[in-house]
């Protein structure tokens, strides 16, 4: 059966750890937006630029270029039997628009799951994460940002998801084993 997860929360509650997870256990596909993004930077073609200095002050990339690229990686993927949305959707436009597009392949989301970190854990995170990631927005001043655009652009997602009845919360903190289980007895839980 095709499953496909959105994996949700904030910056530093830990969706690219587990997604890697999930996606070994599970057979999906892993799609973090952040990680093509970051791959579209590092080529230095004209978008790339563009894309860099929206990341690097902690601001979302525009709706548009994001639904197109999820577009395309979707279109070069038909075969695979489920994805997990890393980083994706990160507006209710975004949500919307990939409801749409599984549409047509003929699936759909079948589990959010949103990771629950406090903000103090998320700012301690992430700032230990930036003394070996070398990414450009792991620094206190874009951390702080990040976590308000989360608050007022991400966080309405959420309740996207509660719409459509398939919001589970899972506790973020504690090992990594510890919130893994978590998320296999919500996936094992689907039917
Ligand atoms: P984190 O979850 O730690 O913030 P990501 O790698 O998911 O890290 O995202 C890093 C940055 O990439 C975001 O702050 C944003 O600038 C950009 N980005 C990633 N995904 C999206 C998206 N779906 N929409 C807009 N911008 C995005």
């Amino acid at each position: 059966m095709t499953k496909n997860v959105v994996i949700f929360g904030a910056p530093g509650a830990g969706k690219g750890t587990q997604s890697a997870m999930i996606a070994e256990k599970y057979g999906l596909k892993h799609l973090s937006t952040g990680e093509l993004l970051r791959a579209e930077v590092e080529k230095k073609s004209e978008i790339g630029k563009q894309i860099d200095s929206y990341i690097s002050h902690g601001n979302l990339v525009p709706d548009e270029v994001i639904i197109n690229m999820l577009s395309s990686v979707l279109k070069q993927n038909s075969q695979t039997a489920g994805f997990i949305f890393d980083g994706f959707p990160r507006t209710t436009a975004q949500a919307a628009a990939l409801k749409t597009m599984l549409k047509i392949h003929g699936t759909e989301v079948a589990v959010m799951l949103n990771l629950k970190v406090g903000e103090d854990e998320l700012i301690k995170r992430l700032l230990y994460r930036g003394i070996s990631s070398g990414r450009s927005d792991d620094n206190y001043e874009t951390i702080q940002h990040r976590i308000q655009v989360y608050h007022n652009d991400t966080a309405p997602v959420k309740d996207f998801y509660v719409k459509e009845g398939i919001a589970v919360d899972i506790d973020g903190t504690g090992s990594l084993n510890d919130i893994f289980k978590r998320i296999c007895a919500a996936m094992d839980a689907l039917a």
